[in-house]
């Protein structure tokens, strides 16, 4: 199976925390966390169309300004999500700058920011060229776990404890769809853009017996074949489960914190999980609201993941941080998974 998402963590285990997750089959992306997001691209920055942010620790907000500073001028969308207060610290953030210039862009950028409660969401819209003041009244909205449904995958988000309150992230892909080369030989079609259209129409769940044309270019030509789209899906797609990815950071190791990650990253894909301390500091690790690896490891385990990435490493294992992942791998060893090495771009 190819996986329709391939998160990688931007500054690897000790830098601040960023999740980049692009799409596979289309020029799009999610991202969790807001840390430094130097080492990110600006043609990787403009893929992103949704943000969420665990809770504003500055190692975790402090890339919004690099957000900002990339999106404005382009004529794009942005939604933000982050814990209770997130608009008023966006707010912050944007009053901090000053934007007389900014109604004379041919271009504007919207900003769409919604804090999370644990029964109900606030949101609200900053215009650039409105100088990002928001005009209209804050749109309150019941909160029943999911904050972004489309017909591929959601986002659900838990509240989780750390001295202030911290959200834990899922992005569930509702299925896989594996698409079959073979069938395409058979049908003498190539792959092509035709493909997103494609798994668009199954997402979407469209009726079977509706028509489906493939069309692609041949030596300068178009070409098209016309198929039911039940027949073809038949002859060149298998479905399989969809990958579900657990994003958990910055909270401590409390019976209700525990149970809570537990059920919310159960049978998760890949685990992505902070190991800020060794086991033999547990007195700083609860001191700080933070994890140890032993503790990640234990959490991974209960859970029931494929993968586990321990990261946000405390600094003070710059030079031995084969540690933390030997301890948290410990506590995760007799149940029959891999550890993931954390990626880098
Ligand atoms: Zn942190
Ligand atoms: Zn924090």
């Amino acid at each position: 199976m190819r996986p329709s998402f391939h998160p990688r963590l931007v500054n690897g285990p000790l830098g601040d925390p960023v999740l980049f997750v692009p799409f596979f089959y289309e020029k799009r992306a999610l991202l969790f966390d807001m840390g430094d997001l130097h080492r990110l691209p600006p043609k990787e920055i403009l893929k992103l169309t949704h943000g969420f942010v665990t809770h504003t620790h500055m190692d975790h907000f402090a890339g919004f300004d690099t957000l900002l500073r990339t999106f404005l001028g382009r004529q794009k969308a942005l939604h933000v999500f982050g814990p209770p207060n997130f608009l008023q610290n966006i707010e912050g953030k944007l009053a901090s700058y000053t934007w007389n210039l900014v109604e004379n862009y041919s271009h504007g950028f919207s900003l769409k920011a919604t804090e999370v409660h644990p029964t109900y969401t606030i949101s609200k819209v900053y215009d650039c060229k409105k100088e990002f003041r928001s005009n209209e009244a804050p749109h309150k909205a019941p909160f029943d776990g999911t904050l972004l449904a489309e017909s591929a995958f959601s986002i659900d988000a838990i509240h989780l404890h750390h001295k202030i309150p911290c959200l834990g992230f899922n992005l569930k892909e509702q299925f896989h769809v594996n698409i079959m080369k073979d069938g395409l030989r058979r049908l003498e079609i190539p792959v092509g853009p035709w493909l997103r259209r494609f798994k668009e129409a199954l997402y979407e769940e469209r009726n079977p017996e509706e028509g489906f044309q493939v069309v692609w270019k041949e030596a300068g030509k178009e070409r098209k074949v016309d198929f039911r789209l039940g027949d073809l899906a038949e002859q060149i797609a298998r479905i399989s489960p969809g990958q579900k990815i657990t994003y958990i950071v910055d909270v401590i190791f409390s019976p209700e914190n525990a149970k809570k990650i537990i059920e919310f990253a159960r049978d998760a894909d890949q685990l992505f999980i902070e190991t800020a301390f060794l086991d033999a500091e547990i007195d700083v690790a609860r001191e700080k609201y933070h994890l140890t690896a032993k503790q990640a490891g234990i959490l991974a385990k209960k859970a029931g993941v494929k993968q586990f990435t321990p990261f946000h490493f405390s600094p003070r294992y710059s030079h031995t941080e084969h540690l933390l992942q030997e301890e948290a791998d410990r506590a995760f060893a007799g149940v029959a998974c891999s550890r993931q090495k954390p990626t880098h771009l």
